[in-house]
């Protein structure tokens, strides 16, 4: 005679109501004793619920989706003859889930990653696709960092939006007039916040799919192989074998900043509170002209204020130029070699002092946008617990395996030197996990392109004509000036331009730089040449579609062998 037994939701603590988000078995299933059948997640934890009998499942009482609390029917389970009492079990400790609100989780892990963001859950995916018990430690609500919440993916979907608006009223000047743009605040933040969204949670299922545990809270370390773990003021020790630190950056903060909620910073910016009337930007670098840029479409009178002579610091002035062209015709003002002493929050805005020669020595603006940098978060983890200093800068000095001077803990992305950049971050990540896995791998990248995605966008990678110059670097130049581009001209946009950096001595490409539309697209091209050791031919000899602008990357190669035909050649090198 068959035995039928019931499998039932066991007393799992404070678990009420909670969702089944997968069943493990079906109907005709063989399962053995304490083999889990569905997986519950409550907003505290995810919970794998096994059978206490080895058979066969019979019925199935519920589906992905049900709610279900102790005592909740699951399955019916032919048990195995043999088997007559169910066996001793041990329910197993609820496994934090991305949500988790719990306080204390004893974990002792290979490998831990403190920081969930572009470094941190690379490392983590990585070194558990290696084999390696991960734990990520993460105290924001979701996972994806700066980057994914408040940095590179929300700015670029509302960057998209002013380019739209841009393009729309630029069309005027060739005989398409549009009426003027309604803008539905709340809609463009809802789909912002939608597009982050997606990809946040998609971090999140990917991380239950390589079962990598994730930690909700603070952590801080207590001795080199302990973390103390932070969240809601309860504590727990996290144990490890090694450790990543991920922890990236903060802004930073101006002593003189009036405790205001219309100074804002980058996040609250990207929070879009209102279309200011007057916008004041302090800082003129990626971050400040990329914000300028979408305030300015939605209607914003913008004024920048930069202490340095140019714009988008770090890029070669004849790159910068075009763009400086085209906010200049945008932008209330841009004040260059120009600082500001002093912000006062008045009933009318808020005050700011200046010095510097085009500036007034005081105007008043509606919100003011501070984006003059970020600090490493390397000073907020107790490094000292681990026997391990940051540097002046706060940065954490890592060797070319992303080690820190304790061999078994590594730090990646923006809380070590280089550029503060998710892609640095990323391939750091891999690093550092294929290094704690056992693998031999190295940082070694030769080139990590920056881009501005500003109107026109400015791209470059590799040496800078002016860090060239600097180094007294022979070398020579190929540039190609997109008035000259079939494509570019198309699409109304001719003030862009390509320059390529050659070493005379071998005719290999180590820099270029691109400005106009797309070119943070393009730059990958130039990456790629630089990493491969191509010269001049290389690039020019390879057929790139026409029309398109990736071809201006090929005439400006063309442009320094003398080979170019859309052009005059330079004479020097004309054969
Ligand atoms: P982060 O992304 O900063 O992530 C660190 C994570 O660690 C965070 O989630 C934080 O909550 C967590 N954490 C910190 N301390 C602890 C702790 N003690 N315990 C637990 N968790 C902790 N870069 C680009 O490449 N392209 C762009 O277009 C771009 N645009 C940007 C736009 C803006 C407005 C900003 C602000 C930045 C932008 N960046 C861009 C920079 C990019 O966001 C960062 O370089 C990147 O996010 C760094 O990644 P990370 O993993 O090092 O650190």
């Amino acid at each position: 005679m068959s035995d039928i037994r019931q499998v039932i939701v066991p007393d799992i603590g404070d678990f009420e109501n909670v969702d089944v988000v997968e069943v493990l078995v079906k109907p005709g299933d063989e399962v053995t004793a304490e083999q889990p059948i569905i997986t519950l997640e409550s907003d505290k934890a995810a919970l794998d619920v096994p059978t206490p009998f080895a058979g066969t499942i019979k019925t199935l009482h519920v589906k992905a989706g049900d709610k279900v609390s102790q005592g909740s029917k699951i399955a019916d389970i032919e048990i195995a003859s043999e088997q007559t009492t169910a066996p001793k079990r041990e329910i197993p400790k609820p496994r934090p889930s991305p949500s988790a609100q719990v306080g204390r989780v004893d974990v002792k892990t290979q490998l831990v990653v403190i920081g969930g963001g572009p470094g941190g859950y690379t490392a983590a995916f990585r070194a558990a696709d290696l084999g390696l018990d991960v734990t990520l430690v993460e105290q924001a609500p979701t996972l994806g960092g700066v980057c994914l919440n408040v940095g590179c993916i929300p700015s670029k979907a509302l960057l998209h939006a002013a380019k739209v608006i841009d393009d729309a009223k630029a069309m005027s000047e060739h005989g398409i007039n549009f009426s003027q743009p309604e803008i539905n605040l709340d809609q463009l933040r809802n789909w912002k916040s939608s597009v982050v969204g997606q990809l946040t949670g998609g971090l999140t299922q990917l991380a239950k799919q390589r079962n990598v545990r994730i930690v909700r809270g603070t952590a801080r370390f207590a001795t080199p192989h302990q973390l103390d773990i932070e969240h809601d003021s309860e504590q727990s020790i996290l144990e490890f074998e090694q450790a990543v630190i991920a922890v990236g950056s903060r802004v930073v903060k101006l002593p003189f900043l009036p405790d205001d909620p219309r100074v804002m910073f980058s996040t609250e910016a990207l929070e879009l509170p209102e279309i200011p009337p007057r916008l004041l930007i302090l800082g003129g670098g990626i971050i400040g002209m990329e914000m300028g840029s979408f305030y300015s479409a939605l209607g914003s009178q913008v004024t920048i204020v930069e202490m340095l002579p140019q714009l988008v610091n770090g890029a070669d002035p004849d790159l910068v130029r075009p763009l400086q062209k085209h906010v200049a015709k945008r932008f209330e003002n841009i004040f260059l070699n120009t600082k500001v002493t002093a912000m006062e929050a008045t009933d009318k805005g808020l005050k700011v002092s200046f010095e510097g020669n085009d500036a007034p020595a005081s105007d008043i603006f509606d919100r003011v946008l501070v984006a003059v940098g970020r600090r490493p978060n390397g000073d907020q983890i107790d490094l000292e617990k681990a026997e391990l200093t940051s540097n002046e800068q706060g940065l954490i000095e890592v060797d070319q395996q992303m080690r820190t001077a304790q061999p078994h803990i590594f730090a990646i992305g923006d809380c070590v030197p280089g550029p503060m950049l998710a892609h640095k971050a990323t391939h750091q990540g891999k690093v550092a996990a294929e290094v704690a896995a056992g693998e031999k791998s190295f940082f070694v990248a030769r080139v990590i392109p920056a881009v501005a995605y500003c109107d026109p966008e400015i791209a470059w990678c590799g040496l800078t004509e002016s860090e060239a110059k600097q180094q007294k670097i022979k070398y020579g130049k190929g540039l190609f000036p997109w008035a000259a581009s079939g494509r570019a001209l198309g699409m109304g946009r001719d003030e862009g331009m390509t320059k390529l950096i050659f070493d005379e001595a071998t005719n290999r490409i180590i820099g270029g730089g691109i400005v106009g539309p797309h070119a943070g697209d393009l730059i990958a091209e130039i990456a790629h040449a630089i990493e491969m050791g191509s010269d001049a031919e290389d690039i020019g000899l390879t057929i790139h579609p026409h029309p398109t602008l990736s071809e201006t990357i090929a005439f400006a190669a063309e442009s320094y062998a003398g080979t170019i035909t859309d052009l005059m050649p330079p004479r020097r090198r004309s054969r």
